[in-house]
């Protein structure tokens, strides 16, 4: 594989599986030092484990809640003392979280969606952004999600699509933001894409008993049989980390295979 990362640090949040763990394979193959935050330790020890093998020494899992401020600080601390410095950013940890009618969620369930998903990736640029700044240069890549800016057609989601349409706001932002700093953001809305998310759903008591009102088959893509996968999404992050896009910032792209478009 070409090696466009050759010599570059890249912070994964959510590395431990699904998307991240796809990305961070990719971006290894291709050179990158790679942390892996996730606050799931075996199955990020074995994507440590995998990267480690593509190339001895160029991954550190790294125990860590992306929506805890401290524990965040110190994660990206120990990222930059371990690799010496830091030049991407991969913010896209994130949970499907309590689903229902609004009536029926408790603020708990609100408030938890709101801070793993949008306190998250607040987190995730806060405190990577002053090293990114010391080295002139940056590139930062957040996960939205199709499920808050294009297709509301999935029942009970009010929560995870409020944060999803919030992190594509916050990426303009802080790209018209980092700009000046030569810090590119960017934001990519993936559609449904074979992961293990369902299992970061909690349903609420309510939801099972009634009739989930979905007019058409979720997940359906004209370009493909079914769900998009982990490595089509890494393909597009790994090119928006790379200099080959360094005049893209503040976009946001689509990635479904015209999912979107139904
Ligand atoms: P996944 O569940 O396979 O992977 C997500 C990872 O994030 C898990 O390893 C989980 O442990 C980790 N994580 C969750 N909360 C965390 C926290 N507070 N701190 C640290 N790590 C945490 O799911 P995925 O599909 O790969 O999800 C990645 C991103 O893609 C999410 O932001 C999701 O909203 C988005 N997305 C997924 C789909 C899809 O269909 N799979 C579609 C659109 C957007």
């Amino acid at each position: 594989p070409k090696q466009r990362f050759a010599g570059k640090t890249a912070i994964i949040t959510g590395a431990g599986s699904g998307i991240g763990r796809a990305t961070a394979i990719k971006m290894a193959r291709e050179g990158a030092n790679i942390a892996l935050f996730d606050l799931v330790n075996e199955r990020t020890a074995d994507v440590e484990r995998k990267l480690n093998q593509i190339r001895k020494g160029c991954a550190l899992a790294v125990d860590v809640d992306t929506s805890s401020p401290e524990r965040m600080e110190a994660a990206v601390k120990k990222t930059v003392e371990h690799f010496g410095g830091l030049d991407i950013v991969f913010a896209n940890a994130g949970i499907n979280g309590s689903i229902g009618p609004i009536e029926e969620l408790s603020i708990e369930d609100w408030q938890r969606t709101l801070n793993v998903n949008l306190t998250g990736t607040f987190l995730s640029l806060k405190y990577t952004i002053p090293h990114m700044k010391s080295k002139g240069k940056g590139s930062i890549i957040i996960t939205s999600s199709i499920n808050g800016n294009r297709r509301f057609a999935s029942f009970g989601f009010s929560p995870y699509s409020t944060t999803k349409a919030g992190q594509v706001a916050f990426a303009k932002m802080a790209a018209l933001e980092l700009a000046k700093f030569k810090i590119r953001v960017n934001v990519v809305s993936p559609g449904a894409i074979s992961t293990n998310i369902d299992q970061s759903t909690e349903p609420t008591e309510e939801l099972e008993s009634i009739v989930i009102p979905i007019e058409f088959p979720e997940g359906q893509q004209p370009l493909a049989d079914g769900p998009g996968k982990p490595e089509d999404v890494a393909n597009l992050v790994s090119f928006l980390a790379s200099d080959e896009s360094s005049h893209i910032t503040g976009a946001h792209i689509v990635i479904d295979g015209a999912e979107s478009l139904l």
